[in-house]
């Protein structure tokens, strides 16, 4: 499937994200870890694309990878993120973006966890400020329509969470 692109100017980015989003998402900034709103985030939803809103991930792959960014091992449709290999920092990584607006969402690696004994799941390691939380409402089951007015994109309340054990930390 290949959905319509969003391509902005460098100046509309500016203007319509916040400093954190437009360094990570436009600039393929890390955000520091354990900052992000959704580290410890374990409501029901959807993680959306924070620049143009295109759902990533589901709520049912996030796992706490100990990392301090939020992990999911695998995007909600493959379709909706491109990857890309990424030798900076005298690394071999490979970034992810998303696919519609050409975003930096974060990287992905082999590390996650195992899944029914089997062998090892993608940990998509993702910045939080390039996500857009949508509680709720999994794709298609249309339930959660009386909400309060604009209580829809959640902001803030990333939760006290326990201290991590850290089974999946990057080597
Ligand atoms: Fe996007």
């Amino acid at each position: 499937m290949s959905g319509a692109k969003v391509e902005k100017t460098d100046q509309e980015w500016r203007e319509q994200l916040t400093g954190a989003q437009y360094d990570v998402l436009r600039k393929a900034g890390t955000e520091a870890p354990f900052t992000g709103e959704y580290v410890h985030h374990k409501q029901d939803g959807s993680y959306r694309c924070a620049a143009c809103g295109t759902e990533l991930f589901g709520s049912e792959t996030k796992f706490d990878s100990g990392t301090g960014w939020p992990s999911f091992t695998e995007p909600a449709v493959a379709e909706a993120v491109e990857l890309r290999p990424d030798n900076g920092l005298f690394m071999r990584r490979t970034e992810v973006l998303c696919r519609t607006c050409g975003g930096h969402l974060g990287h992905v690696f082999d590390d996650g966890p195992s899944i029914d004994g089997g062998p090892p799941a993608q940990r998509y390691c993702i910045n939080s400020a390039a996500l857009a939380f949508q509680p709720g409402a999994e794709a298609g089951s249309g339930e959660d329509a009386q909400t309060d007015a604009g209580a829809e994109v959640h902001a803030g309340a990333a939760a006290d969470a326990p201290p991590p054990d850290a089974p999946f930390a990057a080597r």
